[in-house]
C-alpha cells in the first residue's frame, strides 16, 4: 500500500531519491512468515519506514543529497539500518535531504528540492526534509533523521509531523556520514508520539563502534509515552524559554504556542518561566562550530575514495582531479561552509572564533543545566515561523538559518528535544510545531510530556 502511495503522489513530493520496492516486498514478506509463525522480530516487525539519504545502505545508493556521492553504494550498514533490518522493519528507500545535511529547507539537494504535502509550493523543512514529507504525505507510517542543528526538529515542525533528537550519544553515528561529529544524532520520525517511542529503542543503545556512544541503558521511551498518553502532567514542571518568543516570532506561531502551553497547564503541569540568556548566542556558535567540524570531515571527498571523479584524463596531477572533482561535486552550500570552516580553523583565527564558539557552547550547557535544576523539561516553538516559500530563502543564507534558532541550543548541550505538532497557524493555515527539551539522557521525559499533550 506504501509503495502505492508513493508510486500515486512522489512525482509531486519528491520526498524519495531512491525506492526499493524489491527490497522492501522480500522483507515485507519475511516479516509476515516470522509473524505467522510467532517469531516477529519486534513490534516494528513488518512496518515501513523511509530512511534519510545519509545513513549507509549496502543494498541502496548513498548520496547525502550530493553529486559527490552520486551512484556510490557503500560497503557496509549503518549501525541505523542494521538495527532496523534486524527489527524486521521494512526499509522503503532513501529520502532526499540538503546536501551532507547542510540547509532548512531540503533546496541544497543536488536532486531537486521536496515540497511540503500541506502545500506544494512551500518547503518541508531541512535537511531531512524528505523524511518528513514523507510522513506527512502518508507514503510511510515511520522514518529516520538526523539532527545536527535542527533537521530532524524543524522539519517535523512544519511538515505536522512528530521528530525528536535522542541524547547525543544515545543512538549510534557510525554509518552516519560526518557532517559536524560532535553535534550530529540521528533520531525517530513519525506521525504520533507513541510510533516515534517504539522506533526509537528500535535504533537507540550503546554501540562500541561510535567512541561517542553511551553505555547506559536506553531511556523508558515506550513505558514513558504510554504513561503519558493514560495519565495528566501532575507533578510535571514545564519551564517556557522566555528568550524564544517576540520579534521574528510569526504572531500565528505565538499564538498556537501560546495555546500549547495553557493546555499543558490544563493536563496538570506546573507551568513557569525561565531564562536561558545565552540561547541568544547560540546560533552564531553553531555556525562556526559546524562549519568548522564540516571543512575537516568534508576534506574525505577527494575524488580518489568515494564516488566521483573529475578531469581524471592521465594529464593531471592528484591535486588537480581533487580541486576539479570538489568544484563540480559539492553544491554552494557546502564550499561556503568549507570555507567558513577552514578559515575558523586557521592558525591565528583559531582562538578569535573556533575558540569562542566552544566558550559560548559551555554557557549554554550551563543554561541548561541551571534551568534543569528548576524545571523537568523546558518548552518553546520549535521554529520561528512556520513552512516559507520555495525559492523564498536561497539567496539569504541568514534568514535560511534562522529557522534554527530555538533548535540549535539543544545540540550544542547534548541533550534531547522532541518537537510534536500543536496545531495550526491562525495566519496561514500551515502546522505549528512544539518544542520539548529535556536533560541529558532523560528522553523519557520527552515522550511522557508529548504523549499527554497529543
Ligand atoms: N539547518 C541547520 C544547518 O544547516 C541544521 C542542519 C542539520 O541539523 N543537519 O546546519
Amino acid at each position: 500500500a506504501h509503495l502505492d502511495r508513493i508510486a500515486a503522489v512522489d512525482q509531486d513530493v519528491h520526498a524519495f531519491l531512491h525506492v526499493d520496492a524489491e527490497g522492501a516486498l522480500a522483507a515485507a514478506r519475511k516479516a509476515d512468515d516470522d509473524r505467522a509463525s510467532g517469531q516477529a522480530a519486534s513490534p516494528l516487525a513488518g512496518v515501513p519506514l523511509a530512511l534519510k539519504d545519509v545513513l549507509t545502505t549496502t543494498d541502496m545508493p548513498t548520496t547525502c543529497g550530493s553529486k559527490m556521492l552520486e551512484g556510490w553504494t557503500p560497503p557496509y550498514d549503518a549501525t541505523v539500518t542494521r538495527r532496523l533490518r534486524e527489527a524486521g522493519v521494512v526499509i522503503l528507500g532513501k529520502t532526499n535531504m540538503d546536501e551532507f545535511a547542510m540547509g532548512s529547507s531540503t533546496e541544497n539537494s543536488a536532486y531537486g528540492p521536496t515540497r511540503n504535502p500541506w502545500d506544494l509550493d512551500r518547503i518541508p523543512g531541512g535537511s531531512g526534509g524528505g523524511s518528513s514529507a514523507a510522513l506527512a504525505a502518508f507514503e510511510a507510517p515511520l522514518a529516520i533523521g538526523t539532527d545536527t542543528g535542527g533537521s530532524i526538529r524543524q522539519p517535523g515542525a512544519v511538515t505536522g509531523t512528530v521528530g525528536v533528537k535522542p541524547t547525543y550519544g544515545g543512538v549510534s553515528r557510525y554509518g552516519l556520514v560526518a557532517f559536524s561529529s560532535s553535534l550530529d544524532q540521528p533520531g525517530p520520525c513519525a506521525r504520533t508520539v507513541l510510533d516515534a517511542a517504539l522506533l526509537h529503542e528500535v535504533i537507540a543503545g550503546h554501540d562500541p563502534m561510535d567512541s561517542t556512544s553511551i553505555d547506559q541503558p536506553v531511556p523508558p521511551v515506550v513505558a514513558a509515552a504510554r504513561e503519558g498518553a493514560a495519565g495528566g502532567l501532575a507533578g510535571v514542571r514545564v519551564g517556557v524559554v522566555r528568550e524564544f518568543s517576540g520579534d521574528g516570532y510569526q504572531p500565528g506561531v505565538q499564538r498556537a504556542f501560546d495555546a500549547a502551553v495553557r493546555q499543558l497547564a490544563e493536563l496538570g503541569a506546573e507551568v513557569v518561566e525561565v531564562s536561558c540568556p545565552h540561547f541568544d548566542y547560540a546560533l552564531p556558535a553553531y555556525y562556526l562550530i559546524a562549519p568548522s567540524e564540516c571543512s575537516s570531515n568534508l576534506a574525505r571527498f577527494d575524488a580518489m575514495r568515494y564516488g566521483l571523479r573529475v578531469g581524471d584524463d592521465g594529464t593531471r596531477s592528484a591535486e588537480e582531479v581533487m580541486s576539479l572533482t570538489r568544484e563540480a561535486g559539492f553544491g554552494p552550500e557546502v564550499k561556503r561552509r568549507i570555507m567558513i570552516g577552514t578559515y575558523a580553523l586557521s592558525s591565528g583565527y583559531y582562538d578569535a572564533y573556533y575558540g569562542q564558539a566552544q566558550k559560548v557552547r559551555t554557557l549554554i550547557t550551563r543554561d541548561f543545566t541551571a534551568a534543569f535544576e528548576q524545571v523537568d523539561v523546558l518548552v518553546s516553538p520549535t521554529t520561528p515561523t512556520t513552512a516559507f516559500r520555495i525559492g523564498e530563502r536561497v539567496d539569504d543564507p541568514m534568514a535560511m538559518y534562522l529557522a534554527d534558532l530555538c533548535t540549535i541550543p539543544a545540540n550544542l548541550a547534548g541533550n534531547g528535544a522532541m518537537s510534536i505538532p500543536c496545531g495550526l497557524s491562525d495566519e496561514d493555515g500551515l502546522p505549528v510545531g512544539l518544542q520539548i527539551m529535556a536533560p541529558a539522557m532523560a528522553d523519557d521525559r520527552l515522550y511522557r510530556v508529548g504523549a499527554a499533550y497529543e
